[in-house]
C-alpha cells in the first residue's frame, strides 16, 4: 500500500492575518525539497500539509527523511487514507498498522474528528476501532495510560487518515518567511550552528568565509564548504561567498600594532559582511560569538567590532556554554569537520597579548594606518561565489 505525508505546522499556526503567507512559504519550501523524490501532491489544510505521492514510482522514504529537516513542521508521520466509514477506517487500521500492532505489547487508539458530520464521536470511533484492533491482534493488550503504540486516526474535510505517532520535525518557521542574513562562516564549531538556529527562525541565509590563501589552504576552504553543504537540508540551496583576505591580514600585520590584530580583522569582516548584505538586501549579520568564550568575544570587543556596521549582529549562541553547542554541533552532523585540525584565518597572525577590554577609540587609533574603504572594496570585488544544493 502506498501511503502519504502529513506536516504539523509548527508556530506558524499562531499567525493571525498574514498565516496565509507563512503556509505558502512552507508549501513551496517542502514542493523544492521534494525534488528527485517523484511527482508529489503538496496542499495545506488546517495546520496539516498534506504530502501526497502521485504514482508509484515516488520514493516516500526519501521524502519522508526530507521532510525531517524542513523547518516550520513540528512533527511529521507517514499515514494511510481511506473513506470516511467506521468499517472502512477499521480494516485500513489492521491493515496499514500490521506490523506495528504485532511488535507492540500493548495499544491504545486516539481520534480526532475536524468532519462533524461523522456519525460518531472520536470517542466512539477511538471504541469501535480499538474493539476491532483487539479481535484482530488478540497477543496486544489494550493500555490507555501508556500504551506502547499509539494509533492515530483523522477524519477530515475529504478522507480518513490512520497512522501511527508522529516524529519530530525540525521546528522553527520556514526559510524564507524573516527575510535574509548574512551569516560568517568560519571552518569551527561554533558558526555552523549560529547558521542554523538563525535559519530556524525562517531566515535565508547567505554564508560568507573570509579565506586567507596561502596562511590557510585550500584544504581549510573545502572544510568551510562542506559545513555548509550539510546545513543546506535545512537551509535550502546556499550560495556561499569566498572573500580573499589575506591582502587585509597583511596590511594589519604591517601597520597596526600586533595587540589589535584580531579586533581589526574581526572589525573588517564586519565591514565586508555588511557590503554583501547590502548589495543582497539581506537585513542582519549572524555570528557564533559567544560570551568570553576568547579574547576577542568580550563586551567591550564585541562593541568595538559591531561599531563598524550599522545592521544588527544576531548572536544566537551568545549566553550558551560550550557544550551546549557541541550537543548541537553534533546532532547537526557539523561537529566531525568542524574539528578537523585546518587553521582558520583567525589562526593566522595572531597576537600574543590581545586586547581583551580594548576602548573603541584605542581600536580606532590602532587601525588609523589602513585605507578602509579601499580594502574593503578590493575585497568585495574579489569575492568568488559557490553554490552549494542540497544533496539527493
Ligand atoms: P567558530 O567555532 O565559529 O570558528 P570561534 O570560537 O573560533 O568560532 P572566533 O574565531 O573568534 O570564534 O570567531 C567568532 C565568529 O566570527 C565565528 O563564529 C564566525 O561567525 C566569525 N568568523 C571567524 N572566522 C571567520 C572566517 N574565517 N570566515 C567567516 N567568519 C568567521
Ligand atoms: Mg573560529
Amino acid at each position: 500500500m502506498q501511503d502519504m505525508i502529513l506536516l504539523k505546522l509548527g508556530e506558524i499556526v499562531l499567525k493571525g492575518l498574514n498565516r496565509r503567507y507563512f503556509e505558502q512559504k512552507l508549501v513551496a519550501n517542502v514542493k523544492r525539497r521534494l525534488t528527485g523524490c517523484g511527482r508529489f501532491d503538496v496542499k495545506c489544510v488546517q495546520s496539516t500539509v498534506y504530502v501526497e505521492p502521485r504514482g508509484d514510482d515516488c520514493d516516500v522514504d526519501a521524502a519522508f527523511e526530507a521532510m525531517k529537516t524542513v523547518f516550520g513542521v513540528i512533527s511529521l508521520t507517514r499515514a494511510a487514507a481511506c473513506e470516511k466509514t467506521p468499517e472502512a477506517i477499521a480494516a485500513l487500521a489492521k491493515d496499514y498498522l500490521r506490523e506495528a500492532m504485532l511488535s507492540a505489547r500493548s495499544f491504545k487508539v486516539e481520534s480526532k474528528r475536524s468532519d462533524k458530520s461523522f456519525p460518531m464521536t472520536s470517542i466512539e470511533l477511538s471504541q469501535y476501532v480499538g474493539g476491532e484492533l483487539a479481535e484482530a491482534f488478540p497477543d496486544t493488550a489494550v493500555d490507555v495510560h501508556s500504551p506502547e503504540l499509539t494509533v492515530h486516526l483523522e477524519v477530515r474535510d475529504w478522507a480518513a487518515y490512520v497512522h501511527s505517532a508522529p516524529v519530530q520535525g525540525a521546528g522553527g518557521m520556514p526559510v524564507g518567511s524573516n527575510g535574509s542574513a548574512v551569516s560568517l562562516l568560519s571552518g569551527g564549531i561554533d558558526s555552523p550552528v549560529s547558521t542554523w538556529m538563525i535559519a530556524k527562525r525562517g531566515v535565508r541565509i547567505i554564508p560568507v568565509h573570509f579565506f586567507s590563501f596561502p596562511y590557510t589552504s585550500e584544504l581549510a576552504k573545502e572544510k568551510v564548504l562542506s559545513l555548509a553543504q550539510q546545513l543546506t537540508p535545512w537551509c535550502g540551496r546556499l550560495i556561499v561567498e569566498i572573500v580573499p583576505f589575506t591582502h587585509i591580514q597583511e596590511e594589519i600585520r604591517d601597520r597596526c600594532p600586533e595587540e589589535y590584530f584580531t579586533l581589526i580583522m574581526r572589525r573588517f569582516m564586519m565591514r565586508i559582511s555588511q557590503r554583501i548584505a547590502d548589495y543582497n538586501g539581506c537585513k542582519a549579520l549572524v555570528t557564533g560569538e559567544n560570551l568570553g568564550q576568547v579574547a576577542s568575544q568580550t563586551m567591550e570587543a564585541m562593541y568595538s567590532t559591531e561599531s563598524v556596521v550599522t545592521l544588527p549582529v544576531l548572536r544566537p549562541l551568545i549566553g550558551f556554554d560550550k557544550e551546549e553547542i557541541v550537543t548541537l554541533a553534533r546532532r547537526l552532523g557539523t561537529f566531525e569537520t568542524s574539528i578537523l585540525p585546518y587553521e582558520d584565518c583567525c589562526t593566522v597572525f595572531t597576537p600574543r597579548h590581545p586586547k581583551t577590554h580594548p576602548s573603541l577609540a584605542e581600536v580606532e587609533a590602532a587601525e588609523a594606518a589602513l585605507d578602509v574603504d579601499a580594502l574593503v572594496e578590493e575585497a568585495f570585488a574579489g569575492i568568488e561565489r559557490v553554490r552549494l544544493d542540497v544533496k539527493r
